[in-house]
């Protein structure tokens, strides 16, 4: 496009703030006021499954969009995304990459709401805020999503000791008061005491969180003249429910975090 005389308007006040080479970038993703969204769209307590899985179909999207995605991790209305280390993806432009991993999310999350609610209506639109993290090493970046998974389990014990007392008739100011001080090992013993569950036998979705990354699966390619099937590892983006904390799963997925 020609100069103008007005150009100078992006030459002296724009700047970008480009995010520091060498680092894993994280977008973490976060629903503008769910608590109220959740209530106006009535979502079970305290995990409304179809919720979740739409989150999770939103995070499967954004892998498939965007290659140098390597991991997500999600739970409730968050969602973080790992840019691996050496990632080009708009110069490592901050403001292009939030804004686009939020509002390609939110989108998709609009798009698929009729897949996942099909007797609902959307009657709000959804919108997320996002933020982004460097991380020097891989690491931090395990610790970083260790931290979110620690985040959820406690989050998610407290919930669903907090909802089985309000549902067994307890008011929210009674179930809150009952949860106070109380340790991980008391809330164990109070579901498995008053209302017969065990905490470990609660979905692993609600549990673990989810997380999303690529996989090798064996995929029929072609059949040959013979009608065998020809096979090749192709990668397929996965969603699992599994501990991420303990080094188990990063020795099984090396390819994730490879520096
Ligand atoms: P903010 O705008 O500050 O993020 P918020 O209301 O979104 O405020 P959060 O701390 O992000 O608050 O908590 C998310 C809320 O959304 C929680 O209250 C949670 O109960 C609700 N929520 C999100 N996902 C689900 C779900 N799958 N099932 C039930 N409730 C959910
Ligand atoms: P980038 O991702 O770099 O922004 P782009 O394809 O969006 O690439 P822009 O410079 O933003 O390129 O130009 C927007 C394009 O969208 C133009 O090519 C224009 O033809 C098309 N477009 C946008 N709005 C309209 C409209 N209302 N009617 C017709 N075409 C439109
Ligand atoms: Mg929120
Ligand atoms: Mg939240
Ligand atoms: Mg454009
Ligand atoms: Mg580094």
């Amino acid at each position: 496009m020609a100069n103008s005389e007005y150009e100078y308007v992006k030459r002296e006040f724009e700047f970008d703030r480009r995010l520091p080479p060498s680092n894993w970038i994280v977008v973490r993703i976060d629903g503008c006021h769910f608590h109220r969204f959740s209530k106006i769209h009535a979502f079970e307590k305290p995990n409304d499954e179809n919720a979740l899985r739409l989150m999770n179909a939103c995070a499967t999207a954004m892998l498939e969009k965007f290659p140098d995605i390597v991991f997500a991790y999600g739970v409730s209305d968050e969602y973080s995304f790992v840019f691996r280390e050496e990632t080009e993806f708009y110069h490592r432009r901050e403001s292009k990459i939030l804004s686009l991993c939020v509002s390609y999310f939110t989108s998709v999350y609009v798009m698929k709401w009729k897949d996942f609610f099909s007797n609902k209506e959307l009657k709000e639109p959804p919108y997320f805020d996002a933020r982004a993290v460097c991380y020097p090493n891989s690491k931090t970046i395990h610790d970083y999503l260790a931290w979110r998974q620690v985040d959820c389990h406690i989050n998610n014990q407290y919930n669903t000791c907090f909802w089985t007392l309000v549902k067994s008739g307890k008011s929210e100011q009674a179930a809150q008061l009952a949860l106070k001080g109380t340790f991980a090992k008391d809330k164990n013993e109070l579901l498995a005491q008053q209302f017969q569950i065990n905490y470990d036998d609660e979905p692993a979705m609600f549990r673990k969180g989810s997380s999303v990354y690529r996989e090798k699966v064996e995929t029929t390619v072609k059949i040959d003249d013979y009608g065998t099937p020809i096979k090749r590892p192709r990668l397929k983006v996965t969603v699992a429910h599994v501990d991420i904390i303990g080094p188990e799963f990063w020795e099984n997925h090396q390819h994730i975090l490879r520096e």
